[in-house]
């Protein structure tokens, strides 16, 4: 049977303190509902399989989670900093790595364009309400059902989130406690939210690598809207 459909895989969530592995299905329900085939790739440390698994995969998608080790992006460890998973670093950075090199389709959602951005040479807050005092906050983390759109985000014309939107202004879920501090070489915001934090990145040199700091994946099942950045992400994943 020749293959139609482009072969996603959506990395795992792991908790290291119940040595546990799972993964929500809105996650790779979205992606098959966009007509990608979603795999789950495993959080393990054997990295003989990390290669294998990348170049068999048309697009990866990085889940949300844990915080990344801040000695990742060169700082020692904050006491507001969060729970860390080593493996799930280990992994997950040299995929967002390894598919900029293959210039593979890439899509990192909340966690996930932390990941990119560390793994690409950025930055982070390791806790945006202990390390941001020139301004008031809103609610990042929000205490909503996880659909519920809570705050605004202004959208770059020309980017994929303008494109997965078609507008300028939209309205999304948070749960970050963590934010893009310093943007990776090569990178640009594409979105952020009205107190100024960064809701999006993407490399506008490579086909398609794009990280956002909501959870559209919790919201689709509600309005289908927020399909939009999915589906543009598979529809990238088909080109060769
Ligand atoms: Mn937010």
């Amino acid at each position: 049977m020749e293959k139609t459909k482009p072969l996603i895989g959506v990395t795992a969530h792991f908790s290291t303190e119940n040595d546990y592995s799972w993964l929500r299905p809105v996650y790779y329900d979205a992606i098959n509902k966009v007509g990608g085939a979603a795999v789950i790739i495993p959080i393990t440390d054997e990295e003989s399989v990390y290669d294998d698994i990348i170049e068999r995969c048309d697009g990866i998608l990085l889940t949300g989670g844990a915080d990344v080790d801040p000695h990742r992006y060169g700082e020692d460890i904050k006491v507001f900093n969060g729970e860390i998973s080593p493996i799930r670093d280990k992994v997950e950075l040299y995929l967002a790595r390894r598919a900029v090199e293959l210039n593979k389709p890439l899509l990192g959602i909340c966690r996930g364009i932390q990941v990119i951005n560390v793994a690409l040479g950025g930055t982070l807050y390791q806790d945006i309400h202990a390390q941001i005092k020139d301004r008031e906050l809103m609610q990042h983390f929000q205490k909503a059902p996880r659909w519920y759109p809570t705050h605004k985000i202004l959208i770059e014309k020309g980017s994929h989130v303008f494109n997965a939107f078609g507008k300028t202004e939209a309205w999304v879920n948070s749960f970050h406690h963590q934010a893009i501090k310093d943007v990776a070489p090569g990178f640009r915001v594409t979105s952020h939210s009205t107190d100024g934090l960064i809701e999006s990145i993407e490399n506008d040199s490579l086909k398609f690598a794009v990280g956002v700091q909501w959870h559209p994946e919790a919201m689709w099942g509600k309005d289908e809207e927020y399909l939009g950045l999915f589906r543009l992400f598979v529809g990238h994943c088909r080109v060769k």
